[in-house]
């Protein structure tokens, strides 16, 4: 296979059709390639480790048209967070009882947009947002968001969403007198959560707040697990179906047979993607310097957002694999000094790469294609081919 500028790569890439899609192909600006038969594998592995909890695909975190329409051919939720991704998820066909507004802050444009076509779930975490649903979309069914102490995901999702553990019940209390019917409660436990095990003690405090509104008078049957299902990047990680087994085992022992629903975004679609790109240049700030600086065509801004202080590793294949290795500092095409990818922890990169130089950016599928700007600098966005 030597479909590459800089030279041959050495795997062979049969297995997987993106990658073998990106060796015959030549891109003229960074390209996602996603493939749909990964997806697939995907939905159906969380689903039957999920064992009969609700899969809501989190739209954001690609939503392809192709991917929305294969997700709902195959029995899946969303959870969309604007007008725009639930006029996307019915255009692919979606019925509006499988989509949940999960979005805390909404326009209440939107959230009448999304009563009027007949979604009727509506996530909230604050009593000035239950007045916006009863409002617009009066008698909604509605479930409260909680901020819940997590520090072990890759990409914590911090306190920006969720209401403190302490004023739940008067939120509860609140939502039923604005004539909202409360149904559960949701959260999420952090994105790239990379072990099953690292959700036990969240789950233990969702679990507290629960039967604690339970024994307050509110009926709750639904709990809304959120994302956090892991995508390989450069660490390993237990396979879909038996990490979402081993989350679904710990969600029944705390709450029995209740209504789950999950969100998985990054652990639906990551793996099913990878970006062709090319280096653009290679060089050393002085002839003794230790680290080489290798400028990609892609960077930050152009759908590389997730390496923002080197969060999420993503794994770099190069023609030149196999042989010996120096550190990198790894930056992005822009003029604008934060497109930097990875510079606290340098990346090892052949010491044969050159300007020129195709490479794959592996497991790119989540949390990129809407990511990259429009045009920043002039660098075109990410192009995006699914097979
Ligand atoms: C982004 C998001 C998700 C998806 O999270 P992942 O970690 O990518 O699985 C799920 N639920 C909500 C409410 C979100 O905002």
């Amino acid at each position: 296979m030597n479909a590459f500028a800089g030279g041959a790569f050495r795997v062979a890439y049969s297995d997987d059709a993106a990658l073998d899609y990106i060796a015959r192909h030549r891109f003229d600006r960074p390209t996602l390639v996603l493939d749909r038969a990964r997806v697939a594998a995907q939905y159906d592995a969380l689903n039957e480790g999920l064992d009969g909890a609700h899969i809501h695909y989190a739209v954001k975190a690609n939503p392809e048209p192709k991917i929305i329409r294969l997700l709902v051919e195959r029995g899946s939720g969303f959870d969309a967070a604007s007008r725009a991704e639930i006029e996307l998820c019915l255009a692919q066909g979606a019925r509006p009882e499988v989509i949940s507004f999960g979005n805390t802050v909404k326009k209440p444009s939107d959230i009448a947009f999304a009563y009027g076509v007949g979604v009727t779930l509506f996530a909230a975490d604050a009593e000035a947002e239950l007045d916006k649903i009863a409002g617009h979309a009066p008698g909604a069914r509605v479930y409260l968001r909680v901020i819940v102490e997590s520090q072990l995901a890759d990409w914590p999702l911090s306190r920006k969403f969720g209401c403190a553990p302490s004023a739940l019940p008067a939120l509860l209390d609140y939502a039923v007198s604005v004539g909202l019917t409360p149904v559960g409660l949701s959260f999420h436990v952090g994105s790239q959560t990379r072990q099953a095990q690292f959700w036990a003690p969240v789950l233990d405090q969702m679990s507290e707040l629960w039967h604690a509104a339970q024994d307050a008078g509110h009926e709750l049957s639904l709990l809304n697990i959120g994302g956090g299902f892991p995508a390989f990047y450069d660490q390993p990680i237990d396979a879909p179906r038996a990490y979402a087994a081993a989350v679904i085992a710990q969600v029944r022992a705390r709450f029995g047979d209740v209504d789950v629903m999950a969100e998985p975004g990054r652990g639906m679609v990551a793996e099913a993607g990878h970006i062709a790109a090319e280096v653009l240049l290679v060089s050393r700030k002085s002839p003794d310097d230790l680290h080489r600086w290798v400028y990609l065509d892609i960077g930050k801004f152009s759908g590389l957002a997730e390496t923002m202080d080197e969060a999420i590793r993503y794994r770099i294949d190069t023609p030149h694999d196999g042989g010996e290795v120096g550190p990198c500092v790894l930056a992005g095409p822009s003029c604008d000094s934060a497109d930097v990818l990875y510079e606290k922890r340098p990346v090892q990169l052949p010491l044969a790469l050159a300007s020129g130089d195709r490479v794959v950016i592996r497991n790119c599928g989540a949390y990129t294609t809407t990511y990259a700007s429009i045009g920043f600098n002039g660098f075109p966005p990410l192009d995006v081919i699914v097979l």
